[in-house]
């Protein structure tokens, strides 16, 4: 089957990389020709495990290609995805629909009869309606179906969850785009993948509401790593006895310095604008929000108090700069907040991060990055682990030690063997623990 992609982010790039291994003849389209110039000379725009081999080895096979409008390769589609970004609005946080509005007017204009429209992007509730209206008014075709089908896939584990994932929701009412859809993922189905038919709407919310769901899941362990700190237990201890019920499962109970990225704090915030819109009251999510901002300052604070309470002429050395590990992505980094309190308090900051230092650039200011872990550390106060990428666990914590002016380390993700930082004669600050003597 044909497929057009619009927009090669995160989303567009992993799916299209994907659909073209299932077999798929895809164009993957977008309008920041940098991007397009780059991807055709085999360079990637984003980093993330295994795409470059991915995307390199369907381009050979004459799968996949990349152009910059979607009315110059749009003959002979069956399904056009729009994955293009949803950002936070300033100022309201909803989610503006602007990309998500010109793509469906592009593809307007050379849509096929027969063709499905399929909305991959984070979208509120009713944006088919809208999609399906924009569609229809640049061209009247009755016989174009509007589909949502919400991504699931995390990055840094973006192309398996792609492969394997957990679900694919399929939202629309019509019969025939229910049978294409089908047969664009019949490579994943038939390797037991679970295919959800659901209506546009419910597709839509589904989205939405997982991510909030897994945000307060995180903003509850955060709350309870709290409370584990003033009661004297370890909120290790406690995730463990908690996740091995299965009716609450283990994963997303590791406590830290709060979530970020560039899907829970945007999308739980438009999921309460399009709520308020509706004057529905979602307090849960509501108080996700609210627990997950005060965690971020709280976080800055508590680096501080460990470094002596005052930041005026300290060095802090930041190991990870990114969301989570295994992504160049610093949209929403609890790093950035972190930093920011640092250097309100007078402290200076050098970080460094293996893939996220390009992109730090553009958030953070008056930041001296380091060439490498031991680089970053030396002559400084205090190791902050923000981001618990692997060869930091892999770390000399001994050679650490002896290159800092004073021997702190906050681990924020509970993440390096705690024995190992003591016989390295560190004061080890972890998040949910009673601080040692
Ligand atoms: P991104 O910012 O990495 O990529 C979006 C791309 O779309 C950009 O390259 C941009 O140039 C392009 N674009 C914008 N308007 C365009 C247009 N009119 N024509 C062609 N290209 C256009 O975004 P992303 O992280 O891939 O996210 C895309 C959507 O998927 C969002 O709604 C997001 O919430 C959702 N999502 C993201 C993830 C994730 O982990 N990043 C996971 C699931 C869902």
């Amino acid at each position: 089957m044909k497929v057009v992609m619009v927009g090669a982010g995160y989303v567009g790039l992993v799916s299209s990389a994907c659909f073209a291994e299932l077999g798929h003849c895809v164009v993957c389209v977008d309008k920041d020709t940098s991007k397009v110039a780059a991807l055709l000379e085999g360079k990637m725009p984003i980093y993330e495990p295994g795409l470059e081999e991915i995307v390199a080895h369907n381009v050979a096979a004459g799968r996949l290609s990349f152009a910059v409008s979607v009315a110059d390769v749009a003959a002979g589609t069956d399904a056009f995805f729009i994955a293009v970004g949803t950002p936070p609005r300033p100022g309201d946080g909803e989610a503006d629909l602007s990309h998500v509005r010109a793509a469906a007017a592009e593809i307007g204009t050379c849509v096929q009869a027969g063709s499905v429209v399929v909305t991959k992007s984070t979208v509120p509730v009713g944006t088919g309606d809208m999609v399906e209206f924009v569609i229809r008014s640049v061209r009247a075709n009755n016989n174009v179906e509007v589909v949502s089908n919400p991504e699931f896939l995390r990055e840094g584990s973006a192309i398996l969850d792609f492969m394997k994932p957990d679900r694919i929701v399929v939202g629309t009412d019509s019969l025939w785009a229910r049978s294409l859809m089908g047969k664009l993922y019949e490579p994943l189905t038939a390797e037991g993948a679970t295919l959800l038919n659901t209506s546009r709407r419910a597709a839509e919310v589904i989205k939405y509401a997982a991510n909030a769901f897994l945000a307060a899941k995180i903003s509850f362990i955060n709350e309870m790593a709290d409370f584990c700190e003033a009661t004297g237990a370890s909120i290790d201890e406690v995730s463990k006895g908690m996740g091995l019920d299965r009716r609450i499962g283990e994963a997303f109970l590791n406590a830290g310095p709060g979530y970020g990225g560039s899907c829970f704090p945007k999308d739980s915030m438009a999921l309460l604008a399009t709520a308020h819109s509706h004057s529905v009251a979602l307090r849960l999510v509501e108080s996700t929000i609210a627990v997950n901002e005060a965690r971020k300052r709280a976080v800055g604070r508590r680096i501080l108090n460990a470094i002596g309470g005052v930041g005026n002429g300290k060095k802090v050395a930041v190991l990870g700069l990114t969301f989570k590990p295994n992504t160049d992505d610093m949209r929403e980094s609890p790093a950035i907040s972190i930093i920011s309190s640092l250097q309100s308090a007078g402290a200076s900051v050098t970080a460094y991060d293996p893939e996220g230092m390009r992109h730090a650039r553009l958030y953070l200011r008056d930041v001296a990055y380091a060439a490498d872990a031991y680089e970053c550390v030396e002559d400084v106060d205090s190791v902050v682990l923000v981001t618990e990428w692997d060869e930091f666990l892999r770390l000399d914590f001994r050679r650490i030690a002896s290159v800092m002016r004073q021997r702190v380390f906050v681990d924020l993700r509970n993440a390096v063997d705690v024995s190992r930082l003591a016989a390295a004669g560190f004061a080890v600050h972890r998040i949910g623990h009673p601080q040692a003597p």
